[in-house]
């Protein structure tokens, strides 16, 4: 018998029953360790050392847990491209809740574990390459500084999974402050019974928000954490150029990490409309909709809280459309300030916002790349034939004498820039390049993608096979959720 060395709680099974339901994964065929993050491991104080690799292997793909787990699936719902489901993880499994050695709580959860009650007509699996692709987004997410979930590893099966084609199998590890959503208060809502969403409410305070404990209306101070939580989040994908996909209220995480990698993708050129998910074909969630979806979302959660807060109803409603209103404000005021330090402005104020436009809406009618551009504003005097253009020369002339205004040296403004403009990211091209290869049992270009983006803010060699944006023959236009 496998001996661990840590143990894992499950305090999450002890609210309201509705909310899960305890069951171990289903065990699968032939596991293959295909990825480990190692430093993740130590990051978070699992300590999976004194295991042989089999016995890592069996335990992160769910063939052996540690003695006394008790594992479990969640019940949640969501608003999926805006109508309303009831869904719950229908092939993942919390295998139980680890706590870090700064004292963080955070879920262990198993990612194509097999079939749950909340399956509906699904197998409870998933495809390698998928599981790749939520490695791979998320370390980088991680890399780039973006609160996320991450990945502890991903295990390939052995066995086949079915989708459009014939696909191998794998259980993806993930990482994450919780797996609260906006789905669960929407399903907690669906109860009709105010103690149940008043439990989980109190539950995911105790884990995100402290600092509302005790506060005499902390459900109008939930919302309102949420909408700053959220709206620094999302400014965060729009500095990077990153598109999420589906931002259903089911992947929407309450611990305001982004949750959920299915048919996401960075940005190559920019343009504000920019799509990916092949099942989005009304833009819904296309680059420049990200702020206002987030919104919508938030106001999904704050209809599933409005029973908590007392007073006439009218008020009630009336206080809480302010809230939700002011996310238009503190969204702005953060992307302000972000898209202002992107050009190296340590105090941005409304009257940089046209400097800011100018230059983006340049890009747009240029076809620019968007990562490549600003990397390339970090540099005294980009190179390069498109910012020859007297268009962009006048801009660029402009917003050298808006920086010589900045109180600090002239280096400070370059190096801010260059701790927020990234040389690398994960190009759709590359990582489709890596799943292609990784689905023919070939890893390399998966690993050496992996050390590319480790460090994404600072140049190297080794970085110039993924800097390039796509060839027209390479640009991938769509990707799939991969369930
Ligand atoms: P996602 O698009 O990955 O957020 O998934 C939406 C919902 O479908 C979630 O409730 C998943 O648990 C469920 N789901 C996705 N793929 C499968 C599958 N292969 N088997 C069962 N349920 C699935
Ligand atoms: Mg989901």
């Amino acid at each position: 018998m496998t001996k661990f060395s840590f143990h894992l709680e499950s305090t999450y099974a002890e609210l309201p029953e509705v909310f899960f339901s305890k069951l171990s994964p289903t065990p699968v065929n032939q596991p293959e360790m295909v990825i480990f993050n190692q430093s993740l491991a130590d990051q978070v104080g699992l300590n999976l050392g004194k295991l042989s690799i089999e016995e890592r292997t069996k335990f992160l793909c769910g063939n052996q847990l540690p003695h006394g787990t008790e594992p479990f699936a969640q019940a949640y719902a969501g608003h999926q491209f805006s109508n309303f489901t009831i869904l719950g993880d229908g092939r993942a499994i919390v295998m139980g809740e680890h706590l870090t050695p700064s004292g963080q709580r955070i879920d262990l959860q198993l990612k194509g574990s097999g079939r749950t009650p909340y399956s509906r007509g699904g197998d409870g699996r998933a495809a390698l390459g998928p599981m790749l692709r939520e490695y791979i987004i998320s370390e980088a997410m991680h890399a780039l500084g973006i609160p996320t979930t991450r990945s502890l590893a991903v295990v390939s099966t052995g066995e086949k999974v079915f989708r459009e084609t014939e696909l191998s199998g794998a259980v993806l590890t993930r990482i994450a402050g919780s797996h609260i959503r906006v789905g669960t208060f929407e399903f907690a809502s669906l109860q009709q019974d105010k103690r149940i969403t008043e439990a989980l409410l109190d539950y995911m305070i105790d884990r995100h928000f402290p600092e509302i404990k005790g506060k005499e209306n902390k459900v109008l101070a939930v919302i309102e954490a949420v909408i700053d939580q959220q709206a620094a989040l999302i400014t965060h994908w729009m500095r990077v150029g990153f598109i999420h996909g589906v931002m259903n209220t089911d992947n929407m995480a309450l611990s305001g990490e982004t949750i959920d990698y299915g048919p996401c993708a960075f940005m190559d050129t920019f343009a504000p409309d920019t799509v990916f998910s092949s099942i989005d074909h009304r833009g819904r969630y296309a680059y420049a909709n990200q702020p206002y979806i987030a919104q919508w979302n938030i106001a999904r959660l704050a209809e599933s809280l409005l029973p908590l807060i007392d007073g006439k109803r009218e008020e009630v409603i009336a206080t809480v459309e302010d809230l939700l209103n002011s996310f238009e404000q503190v969204y702005k005021s953060k992307w302000l300030t972000m898209m202002g330090s992107k050009l190296g402005l340590t105090e941005v104020s409304i009257k940089d916002e046209k400097l800011i436009t100018d230059l983006l809406d340049w890009m747009h009618n240029n076809s620019a790349d968007f990562t490549n551009t600003f990397r390339d504003l970090c540099k005294k005097l980009p190179g390069g034939e498109l910012y020859e253009s007297e268009t962009f020369q006048n801009w660029f002339a402009r917003w050298q004498n808006r920086l010589k205004k900045e109180k600090q040296e002239l280096e400070t403004s370059y190096v801010l820039m260059r701790s927020l403009n990234p040389a690398v990211i994960p190009r759709n091209h590359k990582v489709e390049e890596a799943l292609q290869a990784g689905e023919k049992g070939d890893f390399e270009p998966l690993y050496a993608l992996l050390h590319a983006i480790e460090k994404p803010y600072q140049d190297g060699e080794h970085l110039l096979p993924y800097q390039s944006p796509p060839r027209p023959e390479e640009k991938v236009l769509q990707t799939f959720c991969g369930t």
